[in-house]
């Protein structure tokens, strides 16, 4: 019967949506009945691109639908063929890695190497080539959507002839409270301890959680003292992180312990190519570089600006331009990220090494003069203050002088490359300030 109910997603979904992005999108993809089960739709897009758009965009409305058809709300994926899980063959005498749980496109080539993130790759890139002997364990650290999971899911892609398990902690946990009460704990251990990789993601999850810590703790002496490479990820260092065991804070830092930082300018630029390149987008280097400049550091996000980007324009049959990036990037995300007057004042002042009140004041000094145009300039383009706002923050009589300092800049700017290099940078300091 599950055939009928994903069929009759997609034809539900219709009525719900615009004939156009029906069309567009739901249109390309099918449902695979054969990969599907009670708890688990999945329907197949032609390509990655269609894969993440639906499932950003039309998922959460797919599960609303189905739910109020069918009571229960099933987990949905949206797969590429080549992601999809197939059934086993009953013919394969090696011992292939069919981890559905891996995520395929998180590969080490996929992985742009920057100076933010070089450690952690190469340290991932180790323990891949060599189990267990470089490091054990493996510990990565960093905040969100910098590139944790990816880099787990990477050593457990080339490692695709041993056994390997990728779990994120609370699925850990979940599988933990399962076997627990079906009391088959044996089984349990016997799933985690008799692999070659085990990769844990997000083990801060396990804080305050005692009854696992100490299931863990013997999972992760069973497996070191065996010589199978333990991987693990964290938004923090073991040692802040509450209510976990000293025991574990200290084994967890046995090994190495890597960093992930926010991207710098160069890095996400390339990653944004990178994307662009895997996703068949096309952007020239003006339009990457402010995407660039005018995302934040959470490479997630920057991921669904280029998707999001991508389908408005093949929607309205469009190219990518940079004005339309602007157009769709710079409000939100201007009042997203809330700079401030005071934000320029100080960012531009540090920069340019002229004090804040001096740029605020009435003085005629050439380098003064010069850092107050170009704080008018950056005030107009990333806060949403008016002419007028900006001439009563500046003791201005009216704002003439504002839209005139506004003409000389930006035709500076189209002039003179290196005066362009120097707002793109101060653009990227003040927003790194928020
Ligand atoms: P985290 O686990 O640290 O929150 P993820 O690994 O889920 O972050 O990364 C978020 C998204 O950004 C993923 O789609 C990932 O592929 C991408 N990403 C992060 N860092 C990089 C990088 N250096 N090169 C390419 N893609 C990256
Ligand atoms: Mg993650």
């Amino acid at each position: 019967m599950i055939e009928n109910q994903g069929v009759d997603l997609i034809e539900r979904l219709k009525s719900a949506i615009s004939a156009d992005e029906f069309n567009h999108f739901i249109s390309q993809i099918r449902f695979n009945k054969e990969a599907s089960k009670s708890d688990l739709l999945i329907f197949n897009a032609p390509n990655d691109f269609i894969a993440k758009w639906i499932s950003t965009k039309y998922v959460p409305k797919m599960l609303q639908i189905y739910e109020s058809q069918y009571g229960n709300r099933p987990k949905i994926e949206v797969l590429t063929l080549e992601h999809s899980p197939k059934k086993p063959k009953q013919s394969i005498l090696k011992v292939v890695n069919k981890n559905a749980n891996l995520n395929l496109s998180y590969s080490f080539e996929n992985f742009v190497v920057g100076d933010s993130n070089k450690f952690a790759y190469e340290s991932a890139l180790k323990v891949a080539e060599v189990q267990a002997t470089a490091y054990n364990p493996l510990l990565i650290w960093g905040g969100t959507g910098l590139g944790k999971t990816h880099l787990l899911n990477a050593i457990g892609n080339k490692n695709t002839q041993k056994k390997v398990i990728y779990t994120t902690c609370e699925q850990f946990l979940n599988d933990y409270t399962l076997h627990l009460q079906n009391k088959t704990m044996d089984k349990f251990r016997e799933k985690y301890r008799q692999c070659d990789y085990l990769l844990i993601d997000d083990v801060q999850f396990l804080a305050g959680k005692e009854y696992m810590q100490e299931e863990f703790f013997h999972t992760f002496n069973d497996l070191k003292s065996n010589n199978r490479q333990i991987v693990l990820t964290s938004d923090k260092l073991p040692r802040d992180i509450d209510k976990l065991e000293e025991r574990l804070k200290s084994r967890f830092q046995w090994g190495m312990v890597v960093n992930i930082k926010p991207p710098e300018l160069v890095t996400k630029i390339d990653i944004i190519r990178k994307k662009c390149q895997l996703d068949k987008i096309v952007l020239d280097d003006d339009t990457i570089r402010y995407i660039a400049q005018n995302s934040n550091n959470n490479i997630r996000e920057i991921e669904s600006i280029l998707i999001q980007l991508n389908a408005y324009a093949s929607m309205v049959k469009q190219e990518i331009t940079l004005a339309l990036a602007q157009n769709m990037l710079g409000r939100t995300q201007r009042q997203m990220k809330n700079i401030s007057l005071d934000d320029i004042l100080s960012s531009v002042g540090r920069e340019l090494n002229v004090k804040p009140s001096e740029i605020k004041s009435k003085s005629r000094q050439k380098e003064i003069v010069r850092a107050r145009k170009i704080v008018i300039y950056l005030a107009r383009s990333l806060t949403p203050n008016s002419m007028p706002e900006l001439a009563k923050f500046f003791d201005m009589k009216d704002h003439s002088s504002i839209s005139k300092t506004m003409r000389t800049i930006e035709n500076e700017i189209k002039q003179n490359q290196e005066f362009k290099n120097t707002i793109e940078h101060l653009k990227s300091k003040i927003q790194e300030m928020k």
